[in-house]
């Protein structure tokens, strides 16, 4: 089982969308309003597929339907984890996502959604949106209420390079100029709270008032989970979340270095420069899966690398 699995993206035009996919990492997208690439995904609303290799025109989730050997046997009905490169050309909705016993109760037993967030690049002047004000649930009820939306949402500016954890619960939006790689739990759950009031076809898109009142998190807490840089020869890394769903680290490669794989999977988004994974040549856009089993990953070249493992949570109803 020593081979690595690369993946072709599955492409979402939207009307937030741009072409910086195409411009930084080379991908043939359908258009310019391509706002999301589902680079590794066994979800049915677009599903990865591989290239080249023993697997080569499967999609991940026939992988994990037919071949668990490659994730170590592990248990799930459904492949745990969503990775996205998404490209905001406009600001994205004020939105939050439920946690998995919401979902699972009120969205057809799917799993919740917490995310993590890497900016790749964005203008000088971008901003995000996470988290609020309001210092408990009458407070937010008002704010909403009365569309008090500058008051009540929690603005930053961002830079290239920085990352945010947003849990389940936590109110957020990805806004104008902003190029990123989301780490997500395998879900498409959204509860939509604010759209600018903007028209869709001459119609608002619809709202989530309810579901968005149930799930947020009230107060809003900060969820700090980097760790230091940590430099070594020929290479530095910094653990950016280790989570119950997900463990993120980012790998800046200046020479070389072997990477140990113990997991059940790992994921590798290759998101700036070029080298060498053992015998396969990879470049900035490539996203790869390291089955369970593999060994160590012998990495060569000047890259940056983004590693995900499984946070090997129990799946829910067993
Ligand atoms: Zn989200």
């Amino acid at each position: 089982m020593k081979e690595l699995i690369f993946f072709k993206p599955f492409f979402k035009q939207v009307l937030w969308g741009g072409h910086k996919m195409k411009d930084f990492y080379g991908y043939s997208i359908p258009g310019d309003d391509t706002g999301e690439a589902w680079v590794i995904s066994a979800h049915p609303n677009g599903t990865s597929t591989v290239v080249g290799g023993t697997y080569d025109g499967q999609t991940l989730k026939s992988l994990w339907e037919n071949h668990r050997e490659l994730f170590g046997g592990m248990d799930g009905k459904e492949f745990p984890l969503l990775v996205k490169i998404i490209d905001a050309n406009d600001h994205l909705s004020i939105q939050v996502h439920p946690d998995d016993e919401y979902a699972f109760c009120h969205e057809n037993g799917s799993q919740g959604k917490t995310e993590c967030w890497y900016i790749l690049d964005c203008d000088q002047d971008a901003d995000i949106i996470i988290g609020h004000h309001a210092r408990n649930r009458e407070e937010l009820q008002q704010m909403i209420g009365g569309g008090r939306w500058d008051e009540l949402l929690r603005k930053f500016p961002i830079r290239k390079g920085d990352f945010f954890y947003i849990p389940a619960g936590t109110i957020h939006a990805i806004r104008k100029g902003t190029l990123l790689l989301e780490v997500q739990q395998n879900s498409d759950t959204t509860y939509r709270l604010y759209d600018y009031g903007r028209l869709q076809d001459g119609k608002p898109r619809q709202l989530h008032l309810k579901e968005s009142m149930d799930v947020i998190t009230c107060p809003h807490t900060d969820a700090d989970t980097m760790g230091a840089v940590q430099k070594y020869d020929g290479y530095e890394t910094r653990i950016l979340v280790d989570g119950p769903y997900f463990s993120v680290d980012k790998w800046d490669i200046k020479t070389q270095v072997s990477i140990s794989q113990l997991y059940p999977f790992m994921l590798i988004d290759v998101i700036s420069g070029d080298g060498m994974l053992d015998t396969r040549h990879v470049k900035a856009g490539d996203h790869i899966l390291v089955p369970a089993g593999y060994g160590t990953v012998h990495c060569q070249g000047h890259m940056e690398l983004i590693i995900t493992h499984h946070g090997l949570t129990e799946p829910l109803c067993t």
